[in-house]
């Protein structure tokens, strides 16, 4: 039976909708679904992980400070390393890469905080992860400058496809997932929500998840919420060469922000902007010519062996896209159900969507069946109104 289609109507039944296709829905119409309700995803777009999913630097790490996040952040890695049989898909690769992710920098004033970091990631239970003084991290990774003052690393992070990860998550679901069907309104009655009425029919239910990225806050307001979220665009660049060290680690400069991995026949290569306002959401954000140039201008600060690489680039080795980071007060993500209004759950805010899906997932799905209670999930809601946010020290956060 076809699980991704157009349907000829969307009147229909279901015991959960969610709303949004991309990796976040897709995870959670999952787990939905492996817990026994029949679960319908609702996709505006062509496909599955076209918004920003599809834009997404497809990384991973446990390189967290943040306690509600550091459990999330292994459980998803587990699940990325055991995923055909976690998934129940023997043999469905998603080509992860674990080259690890190093945060490196060059001012010896911030050392104290990457020592500090690693402490805290050990304490809340990250296993792996090193701090490398000036000597070591040169040592391992030759192509760095010296000006390299030390750095925080794991070896187990990296990278992964994203498209065989959604795909993944949809095949292994018995979910129906309703593409080129756009929501324009969540009913409630005095019961709470009662459907989701699509420009192809109305869905009625009892539980709607909104998982729709950029516009979770769009339909938040279907339903009289105003969700605290700020889209923000982040741009990357694929550049082709074959001089990239294919064996580098994701590599963050913590100092300017820039960031490059190694892709298939060359890097890919980004920059996160502090001074990008936010915006409203975009439903086909799309890069600038200039981001490149300013991305590669930030990477060969502290990996040098970009300068002959960006001498002899050509207008054709670039590429550029483009998405949102979907950002909170507390950068953190929100997850689950909505007091104010009965069987309206969230699943929204995130810039790490990607590489806390599988568990993000799972916490969601668990929301919303009574697996779980909201009270002991540190990523509800009402955290703000409570004053229970939990920030840690975020530090090596936006990569
Ligand atoms: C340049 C860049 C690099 C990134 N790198 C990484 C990385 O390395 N690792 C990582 O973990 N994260 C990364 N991210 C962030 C990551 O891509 C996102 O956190 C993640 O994709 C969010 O997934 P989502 O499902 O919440 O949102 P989306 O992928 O945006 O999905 C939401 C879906 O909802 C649909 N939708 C919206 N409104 C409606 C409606 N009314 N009806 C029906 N459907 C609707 C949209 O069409 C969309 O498909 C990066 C992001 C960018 C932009």
């Amino acid at each position: 039976m076809r699980k991704i289609y157009i349907p000829d109507t969307a009147d229909t039944t279901a015991d959960a909708v969610v709303i949004g296709g991309g990796v976040v829905g897709a995870a959670t119409a999952y787990w939905l679904s492996k817990a026994g309700l029949d679960t319908v995803l609702v996709e505006a777009k062509d496909g599955l992980g076209e918004l920003t999913t599809g834009a997404s630097a497809e990384c991973f790490r446990c390189q967290f400070t943040e306690p509600a996040i550091v459990p999330l952040a292994r459980e998803s890695v587990d699940f990325f390393e055991n995923f055909p049989e976690r998934i129940g898909l023997p043999g469905h690769e998603i080509h992860l890469h674990q080259q690890g992710y190093l945060f490196i920098t060059d001012k010896e004033e911030m050392l104290p905080n990457l020592q500090a970091a690693i402490e805290e990631q050990h304490r809340l239970g990250v296993e792996g992860s090193e701090f490398l003084n000036r000597d070591e991290v040169r040592k391992r990774f030759p192509f760095l400058s010296p000006s390299v003052a030390g750095a925080t690393f794991r070896n187990a992070d990296g990278w992964l496809s994203v498209h065989e990860l959604v795909q993944g998550y949809a095949k292994a679901s018995t979910a129906r997932f309703f593409v080129r069907t756009k929501v324009i309104d969540v009913l409630t009655d005095k019961g709470g929500v009662s459907g989701v009425k699509t420009d192809r029919g109305t869905i009625s239910t009892r539980h709607v998840v909104n998982a729709a990225g950029p516009f979770a806050g769009v339909i938040g307001k279907m339903v009289g919420l105003d969700l605290p979220l700020e889209p923000v665009l982040r741009q990357k660049a694929f550049v082709e060469s074959d001089k990239i060290p294919t064996e580098a680690p994701f590599t963050v400069n913590l100092v300017n922000g820039s960031y490059w991995r190694p892709e298939a026949g060359g890097a890919l290569v980004g920059w996160v902007n502090p001074d990008e306002p936010a915006s409203a959401p975009l439903e086909n954000p799309v890069g600038d010519w200039d981001f490149p140039a300013m991305a590669l201008d930030k990477v060969r600060e502290l990996t040098p062996f970009w300068d002959s690489i960006i001498e002899n680039l050509k207008a054709n080795d670039i590429s550029v896209s483009a998405g949102q980071y979907v950002y909170t007060p507390d950068q953190q993500p929100i997850i689950g159900p909505v007091t104010e209004v009965p069987g309206f759950h969230l699943n929204c805010g995130y810039w790490i969507g990607i590489m806390v899906s599988p568990a993000v997932g799972r916490l969601c799905a668990d929301l919303v069946t009574g697996a779980r209670e909201n009270k002991d999930n540190p990523l509800r809601l009402s955290r703000y109104k409570e004053g229970a946010v939990d920030k840690g020290s975020s530090f090596l956060s936006g990569h």
